[in-house]
């Protein structure tokens, strides 16, 4: 299908080609570079639509979809946001590991997968240490569209299960998470379409909406927000959110943004701490934290520069911090998995330097991964 006097708001990052949805490219087809997100993006609300519930439908017209799309939807979105008193101040939560499939990435399966149906793809892959495959897997089952995804044999039960049950084809890859990558990159390049959550600039709009959720339900921009962070597609959609209600005049400062890292795989807060050199020092070493576990991330220099303008930073924590941190939110009700719960010691080093109100992303359930450790 072909949408007249409309185009995809995308144009690659390094030879500024403008996208070309011509076989769903997942890297610039001239260059090989990685696609950005024409800012800002629009933020009027859609009043109009009075939805069911509140959730990303509320925020259709920032999506980056031709006006006629339809947005696949398993009901995304509109997650909570609750208070907890955190060493006698108030932090907001906002409850990400409730979206349907149980993690943030169901915001940016549904622009993937309303852009596929849109042009009419009826088979697509991915990679995945879990959650996006998972989210992906749910998207195509609503949709009818053919998902193969590739995931790191170490990936845990829970997740593998949730992407059969969903009727997408598995595909175990022996090794590292790098290893699931390489594979499905050759089954890219051989035509399938990659329904990349790491390269496709869809992804960054519908992250933005959590942003916009977040503005709606404080009634003001936070002071920061504390986020896990591996590729950084939720800390760049996030900040793309905020800076585009910036523009609008909907918000008058930007919150100090700080990602969280696992010390054993820990590359941008390697390059954040030391400058460029500091990949050198990084490894991909084993963590608990397997969703943030991203030697490579494609948009490094992006994420870098969006914490840097914040006045935020980015953190690193130990594999005990990360138990301990799964177990004091478990203690609080809020039942995460250990990639969600980096955040926690996060919390205690940079809680004191954060101003008000300080939210928190929770990423992913704790029925993800349920080893008791
Ligand atoms: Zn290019």
């Amino acid at each position: 299908m072909k949408h007249s006097r409309w185009s995809w708001p995308f144009y690659c990052g390094s030879c500024e080609e403008p996208y070309s949805s011509e076989g769903f490219p997942h890297v610039c087809p001239a260059c090989g570079g990685i696609f950005k997100l024409q800012l800002p993006l629009p933020v009027e609300v859609d009043e109009a639509r009075r939805p069911i519930r509140k959730g990303m439908g509320q925020y259709r017209r920032s999506l980056p979809l031709p006006p006629d799309a339809t947005l696949v939807s398993i009901g995304e979105g509109g997650t909570p946001l609750l208070p907890q008193v955190v060493d006698q101040r108030t932090i907001f939560f906002k409850c990400e590991h409730l979206n349907p499939t149980g993690s943030f990435k169901d915001r940016g399966s549904a622009v993937i997968v309303s852009a596929l149906l849109a042009e009419g793809v009826r088979e697509a892959v991915e990679d995945s240490s879990g959650n996006a495959g998972a989210s992906f897997a749910a998207y195509c089952a609503r949709s009818g569209i053919r998902a193969t995804v590739y995931v790191p044999e170490y990936a845990a039960g829970p997740k593998r299960a949730q992407i059969e049950m969903a009727g997408a084809e598995i595909v175990p890859v022996p090794g590292p998470r790098s290893a699931a990558s390489d594979a499905v990159r050759q089954r890219a390049e051989a035509g399938t379409a990659y329904a990349s959550h790491a390269h496709l600039p869809h992804v960054l709009a519908g992250m933005a909406t959590m942003a916009f959720e977040i503005v709606d339900q404080l009634g003001s921009a936070p002071g920061a927000l504390v986020l896990p962070v591996g590729q950084g597609t939720l800390l760049l959609g996030a900040y793309y959110g905020f800076e585009s209600m910036l523009a609008a005049g909907r918000i008058s400062s930007m919150p100090k943004i700080v990602g969280v890292q696992a010390r054993a795989c820990a590359p941008i807060w390697e390059a954040f701490s030391r400058g460029e050199d500091g990949l050198d020092y990084s490894g991909e070493g084993e963590t608990l934290a397997e969703g943030i576990r991203i030697a490579r991330p494609l948009r490094l220099d992006a994420v870098l520069a969006a914490v840097q303008a914040s006045g935020g930073r980015i953190l690193a924590v130990e594999e005990q911090q990360i138990i301990e941190g799964r177990d004091a939110l478990a203690s609080k009700g809020f039942y995460v998995e250990p990639t969600s719960a980096v955040v926690w010691p996060a919390l205690g080093t940079v809680l004191a330097e954060l101003p008000d109100p300080v939210v928190v992303v929770l990423t992913g359930s704790g029925f993800k991964d349920t080893r008791v450790i």
